[in-house]
């Protein structure tokens, strides 16, 4: 398959151009660009191997010129984002979005099955002010995305694993099997089986390492619904748990709310 890196040759006598790095926010908590600066010794290195251009969590640079590589966090909510992304994809040779708000519009996407202005009215005090969209939406709706990493917040070790691939100028090895793989290479007892408890490590990317079944507890879905999750099967085995048709939605209305009911809808068709 083809690398996103790309190729920087180096001429004779001259020295390697470091790959040029932008960080961007959308919509989001920030969670998953401090998953990038905690890397620490690793984030060390990245400084090291690239021209860290515009990063405003870590760096006051202005935003200038094109960048070889883009990881953008966040969801499209408000008009001028809708223009903004367009701008980062025209700058960047490789876009990559980064964490369950990048990738699946996060968990403000929840105003996409209900009324903004319902939602406004009972959190701001002065709602008149704000200026968002009806909904809130992935980049992939807007942009073609390079890569998408999934996570909220990104896995450290998969975010590293990006920028090793960039510069080496392979893809990246991003696990597309579900957390259940997980569990089973950590002997980790599933809380499914042994104690009923709904859990959706059946249909989520790994990613985690299998956090909360290895704490006893099912798997909320940070990581997002895998390629062809069966949702419709995992939902039955919930019915068969007692559960009604509210609680299995809420289950699934989380920060990837938009991309497990888009998945149950495929499942079903
Ligand atoms: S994916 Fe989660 S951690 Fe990352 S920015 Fe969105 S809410 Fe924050
Ligand atoms: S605990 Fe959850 S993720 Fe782990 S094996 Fe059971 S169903 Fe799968």
């Amino acid at each position: 398959m083809e690398g996103m890196g790309g190729h920087f040759p180096m001429e004779r006598g001259k020295t390697m151009r470091k790959p040029r790095l932008g960080v961007f926010k959308f919509t989001s908590c920030d969670g998953c660009q401090l998953s990038l600066l905690n890397l620490e010794e690793e984030f060390l290195a990245v400084v090291d191997l690239f021209d860290v251009a515009y990063f405003r969590e870590a760096t006051d640079k202005p935003l200038r010129g094109t960048f070889d590589l883009a990881l953008v966090e966040g969801s499209v909510s408000t008009e001028r984002q809708k223009e903004e992304i367009l701008d980062i994809r025209d700058r960047a040779r490789s876009l990559i979005a980064i964490g369950a708000c990048a990738t699946a519009g996060g968990l403000q996407a929840l105003r996409n099955w209900a009324s903004l202005s319902s939602y406004k009215a009972r959190v701001y005090p002065s709602p008149q002010d704000i200026h968002a969209l009806s909904t809130s939406t992935p980049l992939s709706d807007h942009v073609h995305v390079d890569d998408e990493l999934w996570g909220c917040p990104v896995s450290s070790k998969a975010l590293t694993e990006v920028l090793v691939a960039f510069l080496l100028d392979r893809r990246p090895a991003l696990r597309g099997y579900s957390v259940c793989m997980e569990c089973k290479r950590r002997a980790v007892p599933c809380v499914l089986v042994s104690k009923g408890e709904p859990c959706l490590g059946p249909v989520t990317r790994a990613g985690c390492d299998a956090l909360c079944p290895s704490l006893d507890k099912p798997c909320y879905g940070c990581f997002g619904p895998k390629d062809d999750a069966n949702m419709e099967s995992l939902l039955h085995r919930f019915r068969l748990l007692g559960m009604g048709s509210e609680e299995c939605r809420a289950l699934l209305d989380k920060m990837n709310t938009h991309a497990y009911r888009k998945a149950h809808v495929e499942s079903r068709t």
